[in-house]
């Protein structure tokens, strides 16, 4: 593996499989992944934010939406929402259509403003939905945000009046929950991210699953933090049977950034440095060949240094040990797993 890196699973799916090892060409894909932002940092049109759909229905979650209506326009533009079975039924764009008829939930991993942004100004436009986190996500939503100062109440706790479009529903860890108006499950497991608890959610549907992690940082099992690990053994038995189809994590900073500074956040090397706990959960290296793992989240700055998404890609290539299948996400792009 080395410069496929940078191309999508969907232009592999087209190609031969690669003579170069794992079987990662996905003759059966179950779910699409359509990136609507990826970033972080100061490109504030390309915030994280990933749609998640089982392929041939019309449902899907996000996970969380820092960048929202802009990244479906451009979703649109590049044509990556054109497999969604969307029902037309008035002058509304499909982006308008996805928006307001396919996505059933918001699933945010943690307050921080990169992270639900887009839900925020899209939320005059919405239809009504459900929101799942863990309570101290929706506890700061409801307080600091939809609180009728910073945005209007478009929840249904807090401060009235609440207009209620969107309805907020508790998840703990560990616990499936189904999405109403959809089949597809989803479970939640606490993250550490600095001083907050972000979350991963699992996503699942006949069986097959999706692993989003918001934000995290690395475990660090001599401090008695290691929510990742912990993570990791509630879905090995997944990776175990080959129903994990894909992992979408961060990536923030490269290598060289310095410790004290990474405010909750993984280099390259943390990223691959849990993965090979994974696989060690798993019982061995041979489980997470070839596993999709979608990179996001790469900081982008003010500094005139090389592109960091091109250098964080490289840095993961060149200390991959593992046969995992990195990709770095792109917006707009469309994956499917
Ligand atoms: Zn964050
Ligand atoms: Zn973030």
């Amino acid at each position: 593996m080395n410069a496929q890196i940078l191309s999508s699973f969907r232009n592999l799916i087209k190609k031969e499989p690669s003579s170069q090892g794992p079987a990662f060409a996905d003759t059966h894909p179950d779910f699409e992944i359509i990136a609507l932002g990826t970033r972080s940092g100061v490109i504030d049109g390309n915030l994280t934010s990933y749609m998640v759909r089982p392929l041939g229905r019309n449902e899907a979650v996000l996970c969380d939406a820092g960048t929202l209506g802009h990244g479906l326009k451009i979703a649109e533009q590049k044509g990556s929402l054109d497999d969604i079975p969307i029902m037309p039924d008035s002058s509304l764009s499909r982006a308008g259509h996805v928006l307001k008829q396919t996505v059933r939930a918001y699933l945010i991993s943690h307050p921080h403003l990169d992270h639900i942004a887009g839900l925020v100004l899209a939320s005059p436009d919405d239809t009504p939905k459900p929101i799942y986190g863990l309570p101290s996500t929706l506890n700061a939503l409801s307080s600091h945000l939809f609180n009728n100062e910073i945005w209007g109440n478009q929840g249904n706790r807090g401060a009235e009046p609440a207009i209620g479009k969107y309805s907020y529903q508790d998840m703990e860890s560990g616990v499936a929950q189904t999405i109403a108006k959809s089949d597809l499950t989803i479970r939640a497991w606490p993250l550490k991210h600095g001083p907050m608890t972000s979350t991963a959610f699992l996503i699942e549907t006949n069986g097959k699953a999706v692993l989003y992690l918001g934000d995290t940082e690395a475990d660090k099992p001599e401090n008695g933090e290691q929510k990742l690990h912990e993570l990791w053994e509630a879905i090995a038995p997944l990776v175990k049977e080959q129903r994990l189809k894909a992992i979408v994590m961060e990536a923030t900073y490269t290598n060289d950034h310095p410790e004290n500074a990474l405010a909750g956040h993984m280099t390259p090397e943390h990223v691959l440095q849990s993965l090979r706990d994974l696989a060690l959960v798993c019982g061995g290296r041979h489980y997470v060949r070839g596993l999709k793992v979608l990179i996001t989240h790469v900081k982008e700055t003010f500094h005139m240094t090389e592109n960091p998404v091109t250098h964080i890609a490289r840095e993961l290539n060149d200390g991959n040990d593992m046969g995992i299948y990195f990709l770095m996400a792109k917006q707009g792009e469309s994956y499917l797993v």
